[in-house]
């Protein structure tokens, strides 16, 4: 990278910038990083901080590390990275000591601005006083480019991916689920869609105001980071209205982590509003089905619930009544 010529850095420019989202940015400066003979590997990570919970009324703050992309499929991709993990607190670049021919063996370049994670990419190579230079560059590019895109995909009140970026996730989650059917639904793991909504939240607004109301859709943004796993995605759908891509789970799983979700939110005592409760409509995410045929039936099962009662979990699947109105429609749906 020593020597860049100025159509290099305008090749580079213009790569970063055509780049819609998060995701194929990150792709992107990824793949740039990689392209150079003296970088071995490049790898992206979100840092979150995370509260856990040790005993009643005590908890700790930890750093949780995802790799960049998740791998939702797979059970445990946690990346601890020693490197990373040193380094997440520092703004800008950070890098191995330097060996006795002058190089170091990898550096680490930390973004933090955006309303989303930090994050940190690790490079690994033999890199020199110039590289680092140019990497220096890269990694405040890609950080103000970072910021842009957060602002469009997160919401701004609790800063977790919006509506869009939903849309985005769960064309993904659906084709995987398409390449790779799941053939046992009842025991496999797999992916579950759910739409979570606040109940009588109208209420909440008429009775101590808007800001009120705002606050505890944030706590309640929060719980959910606390109580759902780190590989499960969590978004903002609208309104007093989430959504959960609950990953890796038999049936069984996520029945439990909905309703320990549920129970979790009416025992919060929320400040000055009190008590509140949360309806939740599931669906399992099928090989068959398309991303709007999903929150069709989410949302379904979440009306029912509203309708029955409220402060509960109905699972489309297991409510005949919802089966059968989808299957008087035409629709196709697999009974277990
Ligand atoms: P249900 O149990 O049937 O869901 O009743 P609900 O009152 O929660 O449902 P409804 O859809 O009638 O009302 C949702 C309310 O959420 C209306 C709107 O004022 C409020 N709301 C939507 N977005 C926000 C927001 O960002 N902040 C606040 N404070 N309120 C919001
Ligand atoms: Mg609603
Ligand atoms: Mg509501």
């Amino acid at each position: 990278m020593s020597f860049l010529t100025t159509n290099q850095i305008f090749s580079w420019l213009s790569r970063l910038t055509a780049q819609q989202d998060y995701q194929s940015l990150t792709h992107e400066f990824l793949n740039i990083l990689q392209e150079n003979p003296n970088v071995i590997r490049a790898s992206g990570y979100e840092i979150y901080n995370h509260q856990r919970k040790v005993s009643d009324g005590v908890s700790i703050d930890e750093r949780l590390i995802r790799r960049f992309p998740l791998d939702f499929t797979k059970e445990d991709d946690s990346a601890d990275n020693p490197h990373v993990h040193d380094a997440a607190h520092v703004i800008g670049i950070s890098t191995s000591e330097v060996n006795e021919n002058g190089v170091h063996s990898w550096a680490i370049l930390t973004v933090k601005g955006g309303n989303g994670p930090d994050r940190s990419i690790l490079v690994e190579g033999k890199l020199e006083t110039a590289t680092l230079e140019t990497l220096q560059n890269l990694r405040t590019i890609y950080q103000n480019l970072v910021i842009l895109h957060d602002a469009k995909e997160r919401d701004v009140l609790t800063t977790l991916p919006n509506r869009q970026s939903l849309d985005a996730r769960l064309m993904q989650v659906c084709q995987h689920y398409c390449l790779h059917p799941v053939t046992d639904k009842l025991h496999d793991k797999s992916s579950w869609l759910a739409i979570l909504d606040i109940d009588h939240f109208k209420r909440v607004n008429d009775d101590f105001g808007h800001l009120y109301g705002d606050e505890v859709l944030l706590i309640f943004s929060q719980l959910m980071g606390r109580k759902f796993r780190y590989n499960d995605f969590l978004f903002r759908f609208g309104g007093e209205e989430f959504v959960v891509v609950l990953n890796l789970a038999t049936q069984e799983t996520a029945l439990g982590a909905f309703n320990r979700f549920r129970e979790t939110v009416e025992e919060y005592h929320f400040p000055t509003v009190g008590k509140v409760t949360v309806s939740i409509g599931v669906t399992h995410i099928d090989n068959a089905a398309m991303p709007s045929a999903l929150l069709d039936r989410a949302d379904k099962s979440l009306y029912y619930a509203k309708e029955h009662g409220r402060n509960q979990v109905v699972l489309f699947e297991n409510t005949p009544e919802l089966v059968a109105a989808q299957n008087d429609d035409g629709g196709e749906i697999e009974l277990f």
